[in-house]
């Protein structure tokens, strides 16, 4: 028998999602982000303009949860404003990485305690 058998496609896992599933993720992302901050400035406790600021650089990230974002006082392209602190000062960068760590770090007790 000389049957043709044609070559099963090989089978890609998807590792990096789509842009439009990052997409969903940012949506919840946001909601919980804004949950938590009760609608003030993380930093400063503003209630005004609040944005969704990364506080890791994006490419770092397969994945934004909650724990990697903050909702900060903006717009992020106005000096002097949370938003724009963290994304082009040193010291912002920083001071986000901490942040950072600290709802990292709350996640985990919390997953303790929850057993
Ligand atoms: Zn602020």
């Amino acid at each position: 028998m000389n049957e043709w058998r044609p070559v099963p496609k090989p089978v890609h896992k998807r590792v990096k999602k789509t842009a439009k599933q990052r997409g969903q993720i940012m949506a919840e992302v946001y909601a919980d982000a804004l949950d938590r901050s009760q609608g003030y400035c993380e930093r400063c406790g503003s209630p005004q303009w609040l944005e969704c600021a990364h506080l890791v650089r994006r490419w770092k990230l397969d994945e934004t949860t909650v724990n990697d974002v903050a909702m900060l006082c903006g717009p992020s392209v106005n000096t002097g404003t949370c938003h724009n602190w963290v994304d082009y000062t040193a010291e912002g960068r920083k001071w986000a990485e901490g942040l950072r760590n600290e709802f990292w770090q709350r996640e985990r007790e919390r997953m303790i305690t929850d057993g």
